[in-house]
């Protein structure tokens, strides 16, 4: 390794990794070494995929204008487990040591040369997209092909095994795409919103019919008398529900009770102007330092329960977003064995005259 390289390479702010054809690490520099928390003596010789990934095998041959070709999303494996996501550009090079035979420099750009937190934002988005899309493709094209080559030598059971798995991580990839629409019409503010007065315990029944036929817990309701109307918008609403019940349920034992408690927050003049819902399950809980993550985009906890429970990720970014939208609020209060999720919306004040959704009655 050249002298010259390596004290370039180490005041450089972006980071270096050089690998072999195989792809094995021949050299990283000190940038590297730090936002990896990986030293070099760990990493030489090791494969490249147990510090990064990319997104694309889009390798550049050298030549002048490289500085000016377009980087691709590449995601680094820390030390600690955790993952960032960077702009980076592989390119060809002769192999550090043995220079007859190929290898490759890959350029990861850590700071300088991303402009916002929106272009951060952006590229980590596409990347997780991408990561997230090709998860169940792999699985669906490795049974696809098993099923192809051996079907005959298969047991029908097997047979039949395989094929589950393939539908279903089909029915993954499809929850993938709606969520990913949702959050594209809430991104770009094309969602329209039909705000009106919705009767919440019809909506409650429509979502706890179709949630309770799917799973064996006892989901108990706890409903105000004589409630106000919601002000909202009726399919929105019963997303937001759905999502919660539905997270409930997931993260709870079989055959365990999930609550709805629904009651009126009323103004200093003593009128009905809010209401509470409240959705509580006695399940595994959230940690305290992991509640900030639940709400963003892919943030999913890493737990058992987590692991085997099939979920974008999305689906609180989504609650919340919707939940803002309606111009209300959300919380969460979660310990071992009890989580609760709080949501705040609207009532209709009944001065304010709007149609009652469903029935044509002005209130
Ligand atoms: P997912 O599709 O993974 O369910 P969500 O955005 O709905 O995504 O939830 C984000 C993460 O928050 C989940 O992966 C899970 O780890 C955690 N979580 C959500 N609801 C609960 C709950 N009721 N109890 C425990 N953990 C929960």
């Amino acid at each position: 390794m050249g002298e010259l390289f390596n004290a370039i390479a180490s005041f450089l702010p972006d980071g270096f990794i050089a690998s072999d054809e195989p792809g094995k690490i021949t050299f990283i520099n000190n940038t590297i070494e730090k936002i990896t928390g990986w030293n070099l003596k760990e990493l030489i010789g090791q494969n490249v995929s147990k510090v990064y990934s990319l997104l694309e095998s889009n390798t550049l041959k050298p030549s002048p204008d490289i500085a000016s070709m377009k980087s691709q999303a590449a995601i680094l494996f820390k030390k600690d487990g955790k993952k960032i996501t960077v702009p980076a550009k592989q390119i060809e090079i002769k192999d550090l040591n043995e220079k007859n035979k190929k290898g490759y420099l890959t350029i990861f750009f850590t700071d300088s040369s991303l402009n916002s937190n929106v272009d951060r934002a952006h590229l980590e988005f596409v990347s997780t997209v991408s990561h997230e899309l090709r998860t169940p493709l792999t699985s669906i094209k490795g049974f696809a092909d098993t099923l192809l080559r051996t079907k005959e030598k298969l047991p029908e059971d097997t047979q039949k095994k395989y094929i589950k798995i393939i539908r279903d991580q089909a029915d993954r990839l499809t929850r993938l795409v709606e969520d990913l629409l949702a959050v594209s019409r809430l991104e770009s503010q094309t969602q329209q919103l039909t705000i009106r007065a919705v009767d919440l315990q019809r909506a409650i029944n429509s979502v706890c019919e179709s949630l309770s036929s799917k799973s064996s817990h006892k989901i108990i309701q706890n409903i105000e008398k004589d409630l106000p109307p919601v002000l909202a918008d009726a399919d929105r609403l019963e997303q937001i529900l759905t999502n919660l019940i539905d997270n409930a349920i997931k993260y709870s034992p079989d055959a365990s009770m999930v609550t709805l408690a629904v009651l009126s927050l009323k103004n200093n003049n003593g009128i009905k102007e809010k209401i509470k819902i409240e959705v509580t399950d006695h399940g595994i809980g959230i940690k305290e330092s992991d509640l900030p993550k639940i709400f963003t985009k892919f943030g999913r906890l890493d737990n058992p329960l987590t692991r085997q429970s099939e979920g974008t990720g999305l689906g609180l970014f989504i609650t919340k977003s919707l939940v803002l939208a309606l111009k209300g609020d959300i919380s969460v209060k979660s310990k071992q064995g009890e989580t609760t999720f709080t949501v705040i919306l609207p009532a209709l004040i009944p001065a304010e005259g709007i149609l009652l959704e469903g029935t044509g009655d002005i209130k």
